[in-house]
């Protein structure tokens, strides 16, 4: 079994609230809800960060972002939406598996960014999952 808990989560070893999944890229809510909404996009492949992602998975991790930003916005109606991507222990990154945060913010949220953040229960995840997923068609 992978120590990467992003790999464990892709391999289905670990239960996730599933927002877009295609070949390349696995988008999901489990880790570190920062706000109602909160995704993360995962590169499939155990990739440790930016450096090491090739084109076609850098592509499909845009693609998915986007994709999933644009049904985030619809979904929760957002102020704003901030998009993270931690690059080595200096600059932030605790999980090195490459992937992107998708943080809805709204008036009056704070930009502060701990780790790890305590979720709600996995039926509102679920919940809130089902709402994006509706907007991506
Ligand atoms: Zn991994």
């Amino acid at each position: 079994m992978s120590a990467c808990v992003f790999c464990r989560i892709v391999a289905g070893q670990i239960p996730s609230t599933r927002v877009y999944e295609d070949d390349l890229v696995l988008a999901f809510m489990d880790i570190g809800q920062v706000n109602p909404g909160h995704v993360l996009v995962a590169v499939k492949p155990h990739v440790d960060n930016v450096y090491a992602l090739d084109d076609a998975a850098a592509a499909a991790v845009a693609r998915a972002t986007a994709r999933v930003a644009r049904a985030i916005r619809a979904a929760f109606q957002p102020a704003g939406l901030s998009v993270y991507q931690a690059n080595g222990a200096a600059a932030g990154q605790t999980v090195f598996h490459y992937h992107v945060h998708l943080v809805p913010r709204h008036d009056g949220d704070g930009m502060a960014f701990t780790w790890p953040v305590k979720n709600p229960p996995r039926e509102v995840l679920e919940a809130h999952a089902a709402q994006i997923r509706a907007q991506l068609g």
